[in-house]
């Protein structure tokens, strides 16, 4: 199964043509939370949008944890479609950020 497909470095660009094809894979995007971190992204060429929702709290985590504004600005950097909405959200979302001091950002 598409699991298998991590092993190689062309994992998100299959994983995006996945959910592109298929958005009903609310259980294939939780692992691939679980993965991400081990996967170095990113194939920009690809349509990206339908992967928002796993990308962004990358984007985020990537960033360092420093909130929505820094968040975006290494996306920028990266070349990952998202919005500040997008960045917002995985902020919001962030377990670790919970866990830390809501005051944190500058
Ligand atoms: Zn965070």
């Amino acid at each position: 199964m598409w699991m298998d497909l991590f092993e190689g470095s062309k994992a998100v660009t299959v994983f995006v043509s996945h959910v592109s094809a298929h958005k009903q894979v609310i259980s294939a995007e939780e692992d691939f939370n679980n993965q991400v971190d081990r996967i170095t992204p990113l194939d920009t060429t690809q349509p990206l949008a339908a992967a928002t929702p796993v990308i962004a709290p990358w984007a985020h985590e990537q960033s360092g944890h420093g909130g929505r504004d820094r968040g975006y600005t290494w996306a920028q950097q990266h070349g990952l479609p998202l919005t500040k909405a997008d960045l917002a959200t995985a902020t919001t979302e962030c377990p670790i950020c919970h866990q830390q001091s809501p005051t944190l950002s500058p």
